[in-house]
């Protein structure tokens, strides 16, 4: 249930709301917005009946929410959220570009190549200090020494960093040099991870698990609403179906639908979705045809010489290519229009 406060309603009205769902044995959650101030009930196993709360003074209204999560779900919370990362903005009119080698590589490459994804139009920078390898065998990263090349990269380009983070032991790691931490696909219900992350005052990018359902991927943004970190967002890197033609199978459904039911925002990695580069430009452009606010893209400047993920990595007139086709896509001013108009018919 959300409950709605009158637009004059006071602090001491609000609190008293909180304490009277803490009493009926659940747990308030404020939400943030612009035009009002609601607080969601959580943790009720069946309906609240309406007039449990409705009576109290400064309510304005009582509105049931449909969804098991709720704080993600635009019946909570409608308008768009947009993350911002510096001065780039995530979820709002202008689609983004992230960009970088799958890992952090020497420092004077990894700079050659940030260097030249900035020169591209990209917008942020990615690459994994720590990789999570199917094959424990196999390179997993240079680690700390990896932090210190993010951050030589961030003062050199000015681009803000997204790395992956594979545990809570290193989120304190990885605070004062990572401006956004992504989740893989692999840890998207690795639950201790989600509240430690909940806790952090930075964005966290969500990759969907490789076999989750779009329900268990809102709920596993719902954990870091819930436990106080609302700077999420999302992103569609390819699920495993019995396709294999591809290295995964990238679900471009999903983005539509979620753009309905949740405000946070929604990007697509074509580059984990298909796995094979001469196939990545394509599907970028599909992604942001069907609603994505914005690419992940593995690039660099000698794709075949990446630590990881080789074969799907592009080269820099590539991603040069993929930036002309999102301008290409900006000016057909209908494909945003139309996608907010298919979330409200649909
Ligand atoms: C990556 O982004 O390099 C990565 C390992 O992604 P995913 O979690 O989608 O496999
Ligand atoms: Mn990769």
């Amino acid at each position: 249930m959300l409950v709605i406060m009158e637009k004059n309603s006071t602090a001491e009205q609000c609190t008293a709301v909180e304490a009277a769902i803490r009493r009926m044995g659940f747990v308030p959650l404020p939400v943030p917005g612009r035009s009002r101030t609601a607080i969601c009930v959580t943790g009720n196993k069946s309906p609240i009946p309406p007039t449990d709360l409705a009576y109290l003074p400064g309510v304005l209204e009582c509105i049931s929410v449909t969804k098991p999560y709720k704080l993600v779900s635009r019946e909570v919370h409608d308008e768009d959220t947009i993350v911002k990362v510096g001065d780039v903005e995530i979820g709002g009119p202008t689609p983004v570009i992230i960009a970088g080698p799958c890992s952090v590589e020497t420092e004077a490459r990894t700079l050659e190549v940030a260097q030249a994804v900035k020169a591209a139009g990209a917008n942020m920078f990615r690459a994994g200090a720590f990789k999570p390898r199917t094959n424990p065998y196999e390179f997993q990263g240079l680690g700390l020494e990896a932090l210190q090349t993010l951050q030589v990269v961030r003062d050199e380009t000015g681009l803000p960093v997204v790395s992956e983070v594979l545990d809570p032991e290193s989120v304190d790691a990885m605070l004062p040099h990572v401006d956004v931490l992504q989740v893989g696909t692999r840890n998207m219900q690795n639950f201790s991870l989600l509240k430690r992350l909940a806790q952090v005052d930075r964005p966290v990018l969500l990759k969907r698990g490789m076999s989750s359902t779009l329900q268990e991927w809102l709920m596993a943004a719902e954990y870091l609403l819930a436990g106080g970190n609302h700077q999420v967002i999302l992103c569609e890197r390819g699920i495993r179906t019995f396709s294999d033609h591809a290295r995964n199978t990238l679900d471009l459904n999903v983005v539509p639908l979620v753009r309905k039911l949740s405000h946070l925002p929604v990007l697509v990695d074509p580059s984990h979705g298909v796995g094979h580069r001469d196939r990545v430009r394509v599907m970028a452009r599909a992604g942001l045809a069907a609603g994505a606010q914005g690419l992940l893209i593995e690039a660099h400047v000698h794709p075949d010489r990446s630590y990881t993920d080789a074969a799907q990595t592009v080269d820099i007139d590539t991603l040069r290519g993929v930036k002309r086709d999102m301008e290409v896509l900006a000016q057909m001013e209908s494909i945003s229009s139309l996608n907010a108009e298919d979330r409200v018919t649909a």
